[in-house]
């Protein structure tokens, strides 16, 4: 395969930006050109949720390169910038400031935040915009309500104790999330925000919100009474909602790409010739189980990254991601690597040290060690653990 002369990457965030970095590493000289609508230079999301908001780290420690930095590699980086729309046939992106042709398209546009369908003025968090408006506004709020159960609901429960306040947290299925582990951490994460002073209302459905000032307004001060379906309520000083997020598609709704819950691609991230889509905007066939899934988590972003410019620059596969992600709640660290059926609960594994830290594994109807969580463990043990992880595919459904 010849590498292309000009690569446009749509996203300048972790998953766009390594893919345009990971080409110069593998040799490509041609023009990478790297778009985001974003004002800033790209930065990374994990500390948004922790270090930016619990007021440990400026933005700029967040920041991924200097724009020397990416001068120097020969990236283009447009920022401000927003494509509109694709040509797939003519191969030509549209953008809010002209078209640009390219011969290779890589997607990398991530997802925003759902908005509540009782809620939909409530602050929420993916951007650093978002981060700084609500750490100021968690700066005076003394009663919080988190609204969503997953991990990122409970990162920013986590942030609002930290700061003292009362923090309610709202879900509706009865458990609380950590990524792709589902809910199998679920009775220990309970214990961890009890534990901490969080009030959790795990099977609450939220049915109105009651405005005193501007309550809700992500910029706005004053308290806001949520209702609850069994007539309960409760009044707060700041909602947060995390309810999941929506892939960023809507620029590609009038183009002939597949978009089902994101941009639809086969396992080496392909949505069409010459387009390619990564991290957690795209749906790659899923090896393990046949089917197109979206995975959001940094480290898939990068994985997706890597072996999408490898693939670009000289053919051939690339490795298969592994899903690993990591979170830290309450100062307790917890990471997990692999792959997680729900309906099998983790097994505790024999630790190498002494530490009071724990990993589990996930196992297959096969026996065999498909998934690892480390709580708080060293991060040796979690090494020894992350290694005996089987990563070979053997499909569990067939695919063509
Ligand atoms: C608060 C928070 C905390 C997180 N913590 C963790 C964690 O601890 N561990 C972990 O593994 N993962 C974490 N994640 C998830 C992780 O950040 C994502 O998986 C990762 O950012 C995905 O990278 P991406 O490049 O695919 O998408 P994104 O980072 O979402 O970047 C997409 C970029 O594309 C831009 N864009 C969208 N549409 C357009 C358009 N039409 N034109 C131009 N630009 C566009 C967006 O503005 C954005 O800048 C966290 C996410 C958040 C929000």
């Amino acid at each position: 395969m010849s590498s292309p002369a000009r690569v446009v990457i749509v996203g300048a965030s972790i998953g766009g930006l390594t893919v345009a970095e990971s080409l110069r590493d593998e040799g490509f000289d041609g023009e990478i050109t790297l778009l985001g609508d974003e004002p800033h230079l790209p930065y990374t999301r994990p500390p948004l949720s922790k270090q930016i908001l619990a007021g440990e780290w400026q933005p700029e420690q967040a920041a991924i390169r200097t724009a020397a930095e990416l001068d120097g590699l020969g990236i283009r980086v447009l920022t401000g910038r927003a494509a509109t729309g694709l040509d797939v046939e003519a191969r030509t992106l549209h953008t809010d400031d002209g078209a640009l042709p390219f011969d290779e398209l890589v997607i990398a546009t991530g997802t925003r935040p759902r908005p509540h369908p009782v809620l939909a003025e409530a602050s929420t968090l993916r951007t650093m915009d978002d981060a700084l408006r609500l750490r100021e506004r968690m700066e005076t709020a003394r009663r919080v309500a988190v609204i969503g159960s997953g991990i990122l609901g409970s990162e920013i429960a986590s942030a609002a104790r930290k700061r003292d306040a009362e923090v309610l947290l709202v879900g509706r299925s009865g458990s609380l999330g950590f990524g792709g582990v589902g809910t199998l951490l679920s009775d220990e994460l309970t214990r961890l925000h009890e534990q901490h002073g969080v009030e959790l209302a795990l099977r609450a459905e939220l049915v109105g919100a009651e405005l005193a000032g501007a309550g809700l307004a992500p910029n706005a001060s004053g308290s806001t009474t949520l209702a609850f379906a069994d007539g309960t309520s409760r009044a707060v000083d700041l909602v947060v909602a995390m309810i999941g997020g929506t892939p960023r598609t809507e620029w590609l709704a009038a183009s002939t790409l597949d978009l089902a819950d994101g941009v639809v691609c086969d396992h080496l991230g392909v949505a069409a010739p010459g387009i390619s889509a990564v991290g957690d905007v795209a749906a790659w066939l899923d090896p393990i189980t046949g089917r197109h899934r979206r995975v959001e988590h940094q480290s898939n972003a990068i994985e997706q990254a890597i072996a999408v410019a490898a693939r670009l620059a000289h053919g051939g596969e690339g490795a298969q991601p592994v899903p690993l992600f990591w979170s830290e709640i309450h100062g307790t660290r917890i990471h997990a690597y692999g792959w997680f059926d729900p309906e099998r609960p983790l097994a505790e594994l024999p630790k190498t040290s002494d530490s009071p830290g724990t990993v589990s594994g996930s196992h297959d109807e096969a026996g065999e060690l498909r998934g690892v969580v480390g709580w708080n463990a060293p991060p040796r043990d979690f090494r020894t653990a992350r290694a005996a992880v089987v990563t070979t595919i053997r499909p569990l459904v067939a695919h063509s």
